[in-house]
């Protein structure tokens, strides 16, 4: 199979909403008017993202699942997407199953692939993904306010201690993992959630690093700190009842993966995310809130503040 005829039969779908899509030079595309355009690459690498023998259907959804986690993360509408991927050769199963797991996920959220790269080399997804968002709209990490409350939606920690589970470093039940496993297989991208916030959340990241790493990039951007209540983090029954406190801490605190959103609002707006919250049948929790001063301090159920010596998942460090 040739290099075209393996981006015709996996990567080429029709792209009504681009003026140009797959197959020439680049692609053209117009943003509605009064939008500006929301762009995002994440990379996803064999042996640092996924192992070798990673299911490609869920492979091919994660690569597009993190993208669209950064568009709701900036409350912009996903509109495509361009894939540039390395293989070290062309699997036709492998590659029928990783792109069959990538449109799935597209066609959910509306996004068409437009364009991308196809080389041989060791395995490596990255895509670019392109939304559109009123200027004045997007979700910056930098609008927090002193007394500003923070927010997370759905649950923490449960990819982290999947992945835990995996490498053995704890023994989860059969039923434990399968309520864990789908959020480290199969995120799903908070894109409704994004989009409902906007105008009311000052300020808004997806968690990829962990809390504590992320809602620092909140913390940093808008010069300011925050005080969390350890108690309110929403937790699967495996976590809260997990052999070993430390280690479920750390998923909650400090697990990657999670791909849900952190956001902080004013406490004017209970109501409107309430209703938010109903209207897309996905859990808001209030946290903690934004204080003067820098650094976050997490309190624990009795109001002690605990030692938070782990931190987000560093490549460089
Ligand atoms: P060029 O040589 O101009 O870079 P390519 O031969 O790399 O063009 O790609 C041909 C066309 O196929 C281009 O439109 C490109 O965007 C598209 N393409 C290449 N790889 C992919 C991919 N993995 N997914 C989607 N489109 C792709
Ligand atoms: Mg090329």
């Amino acid at each position: 199979m040739s290099e075209f005829d393996l981006i015709r039969r996996h990567f080429t779908r029709p792209t009504p909403g681009a003026l140009l899509g797959v197959g020439d030079d680049a692609a053209l595309l117009q943003v509605s008017v009064g939008n500006v355009l929301a762009v995002s690459s994440d990379m996803l690498v064999c042996g640092t993202h996924f192992l070798p023998d990673a299911d490609p259907f869920l492979l091919g959804h994660k690569t597009l699942a993190v993208n669209l986690s950064d568009m709701a993360a900036m409350g912009a509408a996903p509109r495509w997407a361009t894939l540039a991927i390395a293989l070290p050769e062309a699997d036709e199963a492998w590659l029928a199953q990783f792109s069959a797991g990538f449109f799935a996920l597209a066609r959910q959220h509306g996004v068409e692939l437009v364009g991308g790269d196809t080389t041989r080399g060791p395995l490596n997804l990255c895509v670019t993904i392109f939304g559109e968002v009123p200027a004045q709209q997007a979700l910056r990490r930098s609008g927090a306010q002193v007394g500003d409350e923070i927010w997370v939606s759905g649950r923490l920690g449960d990819a982290a201690l999947a992945l835990a589970h995996l490498q053995g470093r704890i023994a989860l039940s059969a039923a434990e993992l399968a309520a864990c496993l789908p959020a480290l297989h199969q995120p799903q991208p908070r894109v409704a959630l994004g989009l409902a916030l906007r105008g009311i959340a000052s300020s808004a990241i997806d968690i990829s690093d962990g809390l504590l790493a992320d809602l620092g990039h909140i913390l940093e951007a808008s010069q300011v700190g925050a005080q969390l209540d350890f108690a309110a983090l929403p937790a699967s029954p495996a976590l809260n009842n997990c052999a070993s406190q430390t280690l479920a801490r750390q998923c909650i605190l400090s697990g990657g993966d999670d791909y849900e959103l952190c956001f902080t609002s004013s406490a004017a707006r209970h109501a409107e995310l309430s209703e938010i919250a109903a209207r897309l049948d996905l859990p808001l929790v209030r946290i903690g809130k934004i204080v003067a001063g820098r650094g976050c301090i997490v309190h624990d159920a009795s109001g002690n503040p605990l030692n938070i010596e782990a931190c987000g998942y560093d490549h460089f460090r």
